[in-house]
C-alpha cells in the first residue's frame, strides 16, 4: 500500500472516509470501486483526481458491482458521474465539468463500438453473452475480454 498523498488530498479523502465509513479508500495509480473488498482507488497525483474520486464513490454508493451486457457498464458508469455531479459534487466544493464526463464516457462509447463492430464484415453485433456477440449480417460469433468498472482506460490498448 502506498501512503504518499499530498494534503489537499487527503483533506478530500479524510471527509470522505468519515462520511462513507464502510468504504476503504487507498491511493494507487488508477482510480478503481473494487466492490468485493469495498474499496476505492485512487491516484492523488491525477489532475481530475478529485473529480475521479467521486466518481469511484459514486459507483459504491450506487452499490455498483457487476454487469451482464457491456451497455450496461456504460449506463452504470453515465450513473456514477449523474450522482457526482449532483450530490457529491455540491457537498465536497467539486465542481465537475460536462466535458470532463462527455470525454470519459467517450472512452466507454470507443470501447463498445470496438467490441461490437464485426471483424469479419463490420456490421454492429450484438451481444448474445457477457464475453461474445454474434453479427447480425453475416452470422459470424467473436469473443471480448471481460471488462471492468472504472479500469477500461487501462484496457484500452489491448
Ligand atoms: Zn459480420
Ligand atoms: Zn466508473
Amino acid at each position: 500500500m502506498d501512503a504518499t498523498t499530498t494534503p489537499s488530498t487527503d483533506s478530500l479523502i479524510s471527509q470522505l472516509a468519515a462520511d462513507f465509513p464502510d468504504i476503504a479508500f487507498k491511493s494507487k495509480d488508477t482510480f478503481e470501486w473494487d466492490a468485493s473488498t469495498a474499496t476505492v482507488l485512487y491516484d492523488p497525483t491525477d489532475t481530475l483526481y478529485a473529480e475521479r474520486t467521486l466518481h469511484e464513490v459514486s459507483h459504491a454508493a450506487l452499490k455498483h458491482t457487476s454487469y451482464d451486457k457491456d451497455i450496461d457498464l456504460i449506463a452504470m458508469e453515465r450513473e456514477a458521474w449523474q450522482l457526482a455531479k449532483t450530490s457529491l459534487g455540491p457537498k465536497y466544493n467539486v465542481n465537475i465539468a460536462a466535458d470532463v464526463i462527455e470525454d470519459d464516457l467517450d472512452t466507454y462509447r470507443d470501447w463498445l463500438h470496438a467490441r461490437s463492430t464485426c471483424p469479419s464484415c463490420e456490421a454492429t453485433g450484438i451481444q448474445v453473452k457477457k464475453q461474445g456477440y454474434r453479427c447480425v449480417s453475416c452470422q459470424a460469433s467473436w469473443r471480448v475480454n471481460e471488462a471492468r468498472i472504472c479500469a477500461l482506460r487501462r484496457h484500452l490498448t489491448q
